[in-house]
């Protein structure tokens, strides 16, 4: 008898988990994207990750997967592979080596164009006020955050740096 309540319990557990907590992408309704985000070491250095967090979940995006990690070279040069020959890419290594970031993946409508128009073009100096590198980045390399590009470069940044079941599915 208490056998039979148990693996009961554990079927409806069971089903709870893979119908409610994990949810691939394929899994999401179509007008849902997901997009990769990176706080980079200036962002976290100013403390201010919950700012700019604040700003993306004020604009309905859900945060499904996060992690603060230190990056090293290695994964620069694949995330940046398109600056590898740039005679800047040992700022950039410099820079996005010297402290943690936070990394997320974001949910939400039109996720990935909506996130690129809110953190604003890649030189502070240009960037609107009102965008996030317009209002606390502070040159063309410290330019606080990075967003995926487009569809097929979120898609790829996403598995760079998140297993599948590292990420939730967003709860409206
Ligand atoms: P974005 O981050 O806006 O997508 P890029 O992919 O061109 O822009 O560049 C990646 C990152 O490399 C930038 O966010 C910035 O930190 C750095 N970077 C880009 N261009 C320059 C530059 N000309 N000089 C110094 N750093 C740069």
């Amino acid at each position: 008898m208490k056998l039979r309540y148990f693996s009961t319990a554990l079927a409806a557990l069971s089903l709870t988990f893979t119908s409610g907590a994990l949810a691939t992408e394929s899994q999401m309704d179509d007008a849902k994207q997901r997009t990769l985000v990176i706080l980079k070491p200036d962002a976290m250095e100013q403390k201010l990750a919950g700012v700019i967090l604040s700003r993306f979940e004020a604009e309905g995006f859900s945060l499904v997967g996060a992690k603060i990690t230190l990056l090293d070279e290695p994964i620069l040069r694949q995330h940046y592979a398109h600056l590898v020959s740039k005679p800047f890419f040992g700022s950039i290594v410099s820079y996005m080596t010297e402290s943690p970031v936070f990394v997320a993946v974001l949910e939400g409508d039109g996720a990935i164009a909506r996130a690129r128009e809110m953190i604003g073009p890649t030189d502070p100096a240009i960037a609107p006020k009102g965008t996030i590198r317009g209002d606390f980045g502070k040159d063309k390399t410290r330019n606080v955050i990075h967003a995926s590009e487009d569809d097929v470069a979120a898609k790829i940044e996403i598995s760079r740096f998140f297993e599948d079941g590292e990420l939730t599915t967003a709860h409206e």
